[in-house]
């Protein structure tokens, strides 16, 4: 897979204050009465080849900024940029080729795999929906070529999803994904469903992919430990925000968001007498529909102040590329981070 002329190196994702509401209705007319603010001014690059994690709890907006990242639902506000090309201005033919160099494993392999249709006709669909396939033959030799790339006998183009285990189901999703050769491809949540022994299989998987294509992932997970063995960094997500951004092993030894070292304490580790006590969190995860103000994370923080509940923190910048919003910090007198 040969990137384009002069984009061998540099960005190939730019998402610059992502921002996702989607609007609530009640009453006979149907008015709008609120808006659920799930994606709330998100930004991050990817620079090609590297593989960026993106965590939180459920609900945290982590999968929404993924789908909104491949428009496959509608941006409330900010900008994405692919390839240094404008993703959010693109419409018909243009985005439809575009879609080429983008791809999506969905997370559940069950649910995300048309029962009535072959694995010719899953695998090879985005072949048609993007145009580089024009026949059922053309289709058919493309799929029997990815189709050992993922660990799957290129065999079984006749076959139904139901004839395959779970992990096999998402090797066949992941095929799917691969089959148009794109740069980037967004995991969401690809091993959760599965079982503990198929995880790391398919995690193996995917590093040795990257590796051979020469891929970009951007890794939607809720598990630490999981997002641990494949990123290059890692950003946290809680409540439509990101709270925390920095390289994994930045991130996993010297963590600066209270709600980062909260999820850490809770990730298994090998030897027990190298645990840190486990920091439980009061409350669920607020709703995005009506988010505490200043700090989101103030109402379930061990460390909150004042301040917390009634300004934004602002990103402050530690040690290298780290970077966290956290009023703890900005009174440590370290540097805000300037917006370009
Ligand atoms: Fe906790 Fe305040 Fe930092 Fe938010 S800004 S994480 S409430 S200390």
């Amino acid at each position: 897979m040969t990137p384009p002329s002069g984009q061998e190196n540099g960005k190939l994702l730019d998402v610059r204050d992502l921002t996702v509401h989607f609007p609530v209705r009640s009453g006979l007319l149907q008015r709008v009465t609120g808006q659920v603010k799930a994606v709330d001014g998100v930004s991050f690059a990817l620079e090609r080849g590297e593989t960026l994690g993106l965590v939180g709890e459920s609900g945290c907006g982590k999968s929404t900024t993924a789908r909104a990242v491949l428009r496959l639902i509608p941006v409330t506000a900010g900008s994405v940029r692919f390839r240094g090309e404008d993703l959010l201005a693109m419409e018909g033919e243009t985005l439809r080729k575009a879609r080429s160099g983008f791809q999506m494993v969905f997370q559940d392999p069950y649910a995300s795999l048309n029962p009535r249709m072959t694995v010719a006709e899953i695998v090879g669909e985005p072949l048609f929906n993007t145009g580089a396939a024009k026949s059922r033959s053309d289709r058919d030799e493309r799929v029997a070529t990815i189709l050992p790339q993922v660990g799957l006998d290129a065999s079984c183009l006749r076959r139904y999803p139901f004839e395959f285990s779970g992990g096999q189901r998402q090797r066949i999703g992941i095929a799917r994904a691969l089959v148009v050769s794109p740069d980037l491809v967004v995991l969401d949540e690809p091993v959760s469903a599965l079982d503990v022994s198929v995880q790391a299989q398919v995690i193996n998987l995917l590093a040795e992919l990257r590796e051979r294509l020469r891929l970009t992932y951007l890794f939607v997970a809720h598990d630490l430990s999981v997002v641990k063995h494949i990123s290059d960094r890692v950003a946290v997500m809680y409540l439509g925000r990101i709270v925390e951004l920095a390289s994994r092993d930045d991130l996993f030894d010297a963590p600066m968001h209270p709600y980062t070292v909260s999820l850490l304490s809770a990730v298994p580790v090998p030897d027990p007498r190298n645990k840190s006590k486990r920091i439980v969190l009061s409350g669920d995860v607020p709703s995005p529909l009506n988010p505490p103000s200043g700090c989101h994370f103030h109402p379930r923080c061990p460390k909150a102040m004042d301040i917390c509940s009634r300004e934004d923190p602002p990103p402050i910048q530690g040690s290298g590329a780290h970077e966290a919003s956290c009023w703890l910090y900005a009174q440590q007198n370290r540097h805000p981070i300037q917006k370009e």
